[in-house]
């Protein structure tokens, strides 16, 4: 699913979108402010992952907040802000994308399955 920008407006839209299993459910408002889509957002499902200690894949369920900026284009921090920021290509935001990427992330933290986690208590 792709969002068109420009499209959103101050007050927040509402947005769904699934991905391998994984659904990002949340809201999309541009802040006249700062000049930034502001996303508020849930990332819920289950991720395929290995386990960090044994090497078997496993179910993991996810369940956490994305709260992040979409700029349209290039975003430069003048104030330095340091707020999480993403660059939307050709004035779009790719749900699909945003998704897989945020899978990635947390197929690239540790994790062990629940065997493994008993194990080291
Ligand atoms: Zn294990």
């Amino acid at each position: 699913m792709k969002i068109t920008l420009r499209k959103i407006g101050k007050s927040p839209q509402n947005f769904e979108s699934a991905q391998e299993g994984v659904t990002l459910k949340g809201t999309l408002a541009f802040d006249p402010t700062i000049k930034l889509v502001a996303m508020h957002a849930k990332l819920s499902g289950v991720v395929e992952t290995e386990c960090a200690v044994c090497g078997e894949e496993f179910d993991l369920e996810v369940d956490e907040d994305l709260d992040l900026y979409i700029s349209d284009g290039v975003f430069i921090d003048e104030n330095n802000s340091m707020i999480d920021v993403i660059e939307a290509q050709n004035g779009e935001l790719d749900v699909d994308e945003l998704i897989a990427s945020e899978v990635e992330l947390i197929k690239s933290d540790y994790h062990c399955c629940e065997f493994c986690e008993m194990g080291e208590d």
